[in-house]
């Protein structure tokens, strides 16, 4: 110990790889020096001080006991920590040694209910001197040229264990996003990939950890996955990814390493490839506002919308569903049947849920129990949960679930093996087991015989105790008699003051208080040993005895798993059930891809807080692709979301928001939709854009669905009415799927005429006409419309009237004048531009006489001179300025500045 105390922290803290070390010393685990501070700022602690080496450190400590707390709330904080365990060498020396590495893949004890996956991502080795090139592919989503990737998640609080392979970047930004990691592992290859770490940490909060390369050698990676699974776990599930194997290998390695030896729980490999489910990349996960809002909250998104669920597995697995829609309409129609089942039979689903409500979380259990963790308690919560299987059981099986397909649910678990776990339990452990399993009083009597004798034996001892007052006073004739026991005075006899002098001798007197004396007897002593020794002995016997059942309960850890995740599934389902049958939910037909037929379809998180005004919408083969216009704030993008939401649902297996529906199964959701926060963080929204729209042009099939809300707003206005026109072609001509694509782009509703997919469809508003206000009436009817309404939205938006009164003027002006939308033709009078579905560019419309002008935004032609520069500038600002992104205050600003172009203008008499 020459380094002194501090030194030694230092030196371990050194080795440790970890943000803060908690070394034990003693009965406390104590932090030193900045680790001190830091641990005390964030945990609310208080320091000390400690001298060590001749200086003075800060320090801050807690009891070994209550280590657990607060190891989970630093590492939910986002620290590692270390922990230093003392041992003593066979000389009687102490000494230190970290035997684990806390990390927030790694926590065992989290209060989180979610899943908590810890992820690795491998990609071939040599694309990692090719960084440029896979970074470009993770930011162009799409490009193809990177990957493929092997992809591997791991919650050790579950033991889910799931691996794949996937193409590109993309797609692995998109996996990673789903799963939302707290901890990722990148192999050789991506941890030098900084733009495939920023597209992954950008969307979640996952740690990035750079564990040793060696652990993803396929070598040894290989070695830890059979190891961990069984020999033919590669072979007989099909996984065949080399990159997979290496990702799981190296998941395996670095929880070991980490030492929280929960490998025990996680029992099963489960492979899936991207042909089961639904592609919904990353960007629109986040779109269609899934698990979380824009905004990042999750009340107000669609799991939060349609959660029901009684338990947290429950909880955990409708997020699962959700964020991985499925394709295969066996697995569809079997969760449709059980939730239409559920829907029907109100009152069994009322009894189901009640009893599921009583379920503790059998994953997480497991492994607590694998990982040696669980109290007692713990075992209690597992005896417990089993004891509801016979009841759902019975629920499924003997009323209206009989003949759906709910009792299934129930096939893949050994109920025998389940029955017979939960006899053992409640024969062993007591009704109100004690927190600390080392100390006795677990195990009920007639479990263990040598238990029994020592517990006989201890309760004699303790009778013996309990009699003794009473024995004392009628010997001794004495009445203020007790018998107690403490800490520092261990048994004691203790006598009211008025009696202490009629003790007889054979009492020896310990202590005195203020109105009684206390005292020993030889005999109380010998009692004392005895019990003091039986304790002993029913503590280690008991604690031996514990962990052996724990083990028992370890080695069931598939069993408990099995029946986590059938109550997990029955919880869905009702959840399902619940939130249609309360919201006037439909059960969607299924069909084949190119099909959405959808009667009084609803938004299915917008219904819940707003009148809502249901639409129908039909797709098909014939009709494919809807231009969507109508003033902003109208519902257009509500009416494609809710399209969106509607096939995702119904590819979850729930029912969906209208009041009838066919879906057809596709393939993948995109979406382009605002982009705001994009530009919040910096990011060129119109960069962002367009790379949103390049990953779906590149990733769509014709059974895919798009959603494009306002494609080409970032830029000027003709070279965004370029794009979106180039687009529509492409997704039309090439791609062939269903698409739906709001544009405030008017020229492109003629489209409709032109490509034979093509339809036109607007939400309407009343009194358009009539220059008074105008009412969204939020009914999506046929046809274009051929309007804007941003000074109206401006209105609503509060810009002061003056403002909007103004505005009114300048528009009006504009518009007399066709400025708006008008060029000069070169030969005096203003005409129209119309935008030529041939060579799908402008020219001017002046019934045929005009040559084919380029878009008016060239000026380099004589119409320029036509206009005052001042007002060109104010038009094009104005036509790219975009209200629904532009903020009120700033909005006013625009509008001033213009005012005060023009009244120039005007005086300058243009
Ligand atoms: P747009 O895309 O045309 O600008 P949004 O879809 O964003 O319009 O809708 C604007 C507002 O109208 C939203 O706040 C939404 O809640 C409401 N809304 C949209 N569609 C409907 C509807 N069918 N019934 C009731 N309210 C709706």
């Amino acid at each position: 110990m020459s380094q002194g105390i501090v030194g030694q922290f230092h030196a371990l803290k050194a080795d440790s790889d970890a943000d803060l070390l908690a070394m034990q010393c003693g009965d406390f685990y104590e932090f030193f020096d900045d680790d001190a501070e830091c641990v005390a700022a964030e945990l609310d602690l208080t320091t000390s001080t400690k001298s060590s080496g001749g200086e003075s450190y800060p320090m801050a400590g807690v009891p070994v006991s209550e280590l657990t707390p607060y190891l989970t709330a630093l590492v939910e904080r986002g620290y590692t920590v270390a922990v230093a365990d003392q041992f003593e060498d066979e000389g009687g020396d102490f000494y230190r040694e970290i035997t684990r590495r806390v990390t927030p893949g790694t926590l065992l004890e989290t209060t989180d209910s979610d899943a908590q996956y810890l992820a690795a991502v491998v990609a071939p080795d040599d694309a990692a001197t090719n960084t440029a090139g896979s970074a470009a592919a993770a930011s162009n989503h799409g490009d193809g040229d990177s990957g493929p990737y092997g992809l591997a998640f791991a919650d050790i609080t579950t033991g889910q264990f799931l691996v794949t392979e996937v193409d590109n970047a993309d797609s692995a930004v998109a996996e990673c996003y789903r799963f939302d990691p707290v901890e990722l592992l990148p192999g050789p290859a991506v941890r030098t990939d900084d733009a495939f770490l920023d597209a992954v940490t950008d969307r979640s909060d996952a740690e990035v950890t750079l564990h040793t390369t060696d652990a993803f050698a396929p070598g040894r990676a290989n070695h830890a996955v059979t190891e961990q699974f069984g020999d033919e776990t590669a072979d007989s599930i099909g996984l065949d990814s080399e990159l997979a194997v290496r990702a799981a290998g190296a998941i395996l390695a670095y929880v070991a390493e980490t030492g929280v030896g929960v490998r025990q729980s996680m029992t099963r490999l489960q492979p899936y490839t991207a042909d089961d489910h639904l592609t919904l990349d990353a960007t629109t996960q986040r779109n269609l506002e899934l698990v979380e809002t824009m905004q990042g909250d999750s009340a107000g998104s669609l799991l939060a919308t349609v959660d029901h669920t009684e338990t947290s597995p429950g909880r955990r697995l409708l997020r699962e569903w959700l964020t991985r829609p499925r394709r295969d309409r066996a697995t569809l129609d079997r969760r449709l049947d059980s939730v239409d089942a559920l829907a029907a039979a109100a009152l069994c689903r009322q009894r189901l849920q009640e009893t599921l409500d009583g379920a503790a979380d059998l994953e997480r259990l497991a492994s607590r129990v694998a990982s040696g963790s669980a109290g007692a308690n713990e075992l209690l919560s597992i005896r417990e949960t089993l004891g509801l299987l016979p009841d759902i059981a019975a629920e499924l099986t003997d009323g209206d679930l009989a003949d759906s397909p709910l009792p299934s649910v129930l096939d893949d678990i050994d109920r025998e093996a389940a029955a017979d776990l939960r006899e053992t339990l409640a024969d062993a452990i007591v009704k109100d087991p004690p927190q600390t399993v080392t100390q006795g009083e677990l195990f009920k009597r007639g479990y263990h015989d040598e238990l029994d004798e020592l517990i006989e034996r201890h309760e004699a001892a303790k009778e013996w105790i309990d009699g003794l007052a009473d024995r004392l006073k009628q010997r001794h004739g004495l009445s203020h008699v007790s018998v107690g026991r403490n800490k520092t005075d261990g048994y004691y006899v203790q006598v009211g003051q008025s009696e202490a002098d009629a003790v007889p001798d054979s009492f020896s007197h310990v202590k005195t208080l203020k109105n009684s004396k206390r005292f020993v007897t030889d005999e109380l002593a010998e009692r004392e040993r005895e019990i003091l020794r039986l304790e002993e002995q029913r503590g280690e016997l008991e604690y031996e005895l514990f962990e052996e059942l724990r083990e028992t309960v370890a080695a069931q850890s598939a069993l408990l798993q099995d029946v986590g995740r059938a109550i997990a599934e029955l919880d869905v389902y009702c959840s399902l059930a619940t939130h249609a049958a309360s919201n006037g939910w439909c059960r969607p037909t299924l069909a084949d891809p190119g099909e959405l037929d959808i009667d009084a379809g609803r938004h299915p998180v917008v219904e819940q807080t707003t009148e809502f005004v249901p639409n129908d919408l039909r797709l098909d083969r014939d009709r494919g692709f809807l231009l969507v216009t109508g003033p902003n704030m109208s519902g257009k993008s509500t009416y494609m979301r809710q399209a969106a939401l509607i096939t995702l649902l119904a590819q979850v297996g729930s029912f969906v928001p209208a009041d009838a529906a066919t879906v057809g199964v596709v393939d993948g959701i995109y979406t382009r939709v605002g982009a705001l926060d994009e530009l919040a963080q910096g990011r060129s929204t119109f960069m962002v854009e367009m790379q949103e729209l390049s990953n779906i042009l590149h990733s769509a099939t014709d059974e895919s669905l798009v959603i494009l809300d306002e494609v080409g707003r970032g830029t000027a206005t003709y070279d965004g009415i370029s794009i979106a026109w180039a687009a529509t072609e492409y997704i039309h001509n090439r791609i062939g799927c269903h698409c739906l694509f709001a544009t405030h782009y008017h020229e492109l509703t003629a489209l409709a005429s032109h490509l034979d997919r093509v339809g036109n469809v607007h939400v309407a508003v009343a009194n358009e006409d009539s220059g008074e206000d105008i009412t969204f009436l939020r009914t999506v009817e046929e046809g274009a419309t051929d309007r804007s309404y941003g000074i109206h939205v401006a209105d609503l938006a509060g810009v002061p009237e003056p403002v909007v009164g103004r505005a009114r003027d300048v528009l009006e002006k504009l518009r007399s004048e066709k400025a708006v939308e008008a060029k000069g033709s070169g030969a005096g009078e203003p005409t129209q531009a119309v935008f030529d579905l041939n060579s799908g560019e402008f020219r001017a419309a002046d019934n045929g006489a005009a040559s084919n002008t380029s878009a008016p935004a060239d000026t380099g032609d004589d119409a320029a001179d036509e206009f005052d520069p001042a007002v060109e500038s104010v038009l094009s600002e104005l036509q790219a300025t975009d209200i629904d992104e532009t903020p009120p205050v700033e909005l006013m600003a625009k509008v001033q500045q213009w005012q005060e172009q023009l009244s120039t203008t005007e005086r300058s008499e243009y």
